[in-house]
């Protein structure tokens, strides 16, 4: 029997996602759209994926969890996506809080929390943007400061996904401690480099307040702008040790960034799949337009750039699991580039592919035209992935 080729997946990984697809299809877009739509959470459908271990998957066993790594929780999050009912929320709650937790958080928070995440239970939102800081997150402004054995958090984030759901957020603030410094080209005083810690804090805490931003995306997860005024936090609201933040930010970001590429392949093979649909039905002159290669050769290359992105993901996945931070930083980045850069095409050719039906409410492809632009944007914009592989893959000067 020969060896499994190192570039196909493991058979309990493709069983998993067999799972994954078969419970999504009874949910499906038409379930996803009419929720969005009325203002509705997924709720049930993150409850029944949570209940068969998927949203646990890649939590410690001794936790509760499936003890995988990222590459399976990628694939739970890919196959409900490409079902047309994806969970932005998997891309915050259990791949960047609990992976961070697992590997920094005391012995008592992982008690507390694993758990939880293990059985798809606790959904914590991830907070690291500001408005004032965007892609620059070491401007952030949010402060940590020492008060007796409390912290008191002040600042503001903006485009936090899911604080109406969850009952607790994840906080990357500043310590106080580290006070602005001359900037070297004008003197002007600017905040150093960051010396990040991160929090956990309820999102019904005293002093915090959200206040929807109204977007054009079509999902059920909605965005806030938050604002931190005196939040009094315990002791054990810092996660892990307050030296250690940098290091529980980078470890956060791969799972993200891998997440984010699995969330858009998804969604790309969603739009391709109508797509061809589509095309095989549709007959205007006497053969269906998918016989014109002006469609068909767009959908066919749209297939080989999701194919290439869902590659790469598998090997940032692969990279990330294996222990092996630095590449799979890298080839994250890039898995999350292709992949954001697949589903915009893939929508785009969908739509057009349709026609005018490419815009009805029916067919539901207009509302994937937003939804598919945020993967260039979030969690990291292709201009910032593009600048990591300049500096960091080829070796160029930086400019910022
Ligand atoms: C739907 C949605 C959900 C989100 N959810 C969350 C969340 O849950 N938690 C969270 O913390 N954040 C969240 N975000 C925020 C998201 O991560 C940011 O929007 C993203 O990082 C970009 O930051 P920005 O919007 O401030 O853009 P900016 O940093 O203002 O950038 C604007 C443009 O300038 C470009 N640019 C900036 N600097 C450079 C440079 N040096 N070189 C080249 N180009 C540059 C960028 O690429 C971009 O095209 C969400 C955003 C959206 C839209």
């Amino acid at each position: 029997m020969s060896d499994v080729p190192a570039f196909s997946e493991s058979e309990e990984r493709q069983a998993l996602r067999k799972a994954v697809a078969d419970l999504a299809s009874t949910y499906g877009h038409d379930y996803f759209v009419e929720r969005a739509r009325s203002g509705q959470k997924t709720d049930d459908l993150w409850a029944a994926v949570g209940k068969n271990g998927y949203l646990g998957v890649a939590v410690p066993e001794e936790y509760g969890g499936g003890g995988g790594g990222i590459g399976d929780l990628a694939a739970v999050c890919e196959e409900l996506s490409t079902a047309g009912c994806p969970l932005l929320m998997m891309v915050v709650s259990p791949a960047i809080c609990a992976t961070i937790i697992a590997q920094y958080g005391t012995d008592a928070q992982k008690q507390h929390w694993l758990p939880g995440f293990a059985a798809g239970t606790t959904t914590m939102a991830f907070s690291i943007t500001e408005s004032d800081a965007g892609s620059n997150s070491h401007r952030i402004v949010t402060t940590a400061k020492r008060d007796g054995d409390e912290w008191v958090l002040n600042g503001g984030k903006t485009f936090i996904s899911g604080v109406d759901e969850a009952p607790h957020l994840l906080v990357v603030a500043r310590m106080e401690d580290a006070k602005t410094v001359p900037r070297p080209s004008d003197g002007r005083e600017v905040p150093p480099n960051l010396k990040p810690a991160l929090f956990i804090v309820p999102t019904d805490a005293a002093g915090l307040t959200a206040q929807q931003i109204e977007m054009e995306v079509v999902s059920p997860e909605k965005q806030f702008t938050l604002f931190f005024d005196d939040v009094r936090l315990p002791p054990d609201a810092l996660l892990g040790s307050e030296d250690a933040g940098i290091e529980q930010l980078f470890a956060g970001l791969n799972p993200e960034r891998i997440m984010a590429a699995s969330f858009a392949t998804g969604m790309a093979r969603y739009a391709l799949r109508k797509a061809v649909e589509y095309a095989n039905d549709r007959t205007v002159w006497h053969d269906p337009i998918g016989a014109h290669q002006a469609i068909a050769h767009p959908l066919a290359e749209s297939h080989i750039e999701i194919e290439q992105a869902r590659l790469m993901t598998q090997r940032a996945a692969a990279l990330y699991d294996s222990g092996d931070p630095m590449r799979a930083g890298e080839a994250a980045n890039m898995a999350k580039y292709a992949a954001g850069e697949a589903v915009c095409r893939a929508v785009d050719r969908a739509v057009q592919t349709h026609g005018g039906n490419g815009l009805t409410t029916e067919y539901g492809m207009g509302g994937l035209v937003a939804a598919a632009r945020l993967s260039r944007i979030a969690p990291v914009s292709r201009e910032m992935v593009l600048n990591f592989v300049a500096q960091f893959s080829l070796g160029l000067p930086k400019s910022y």
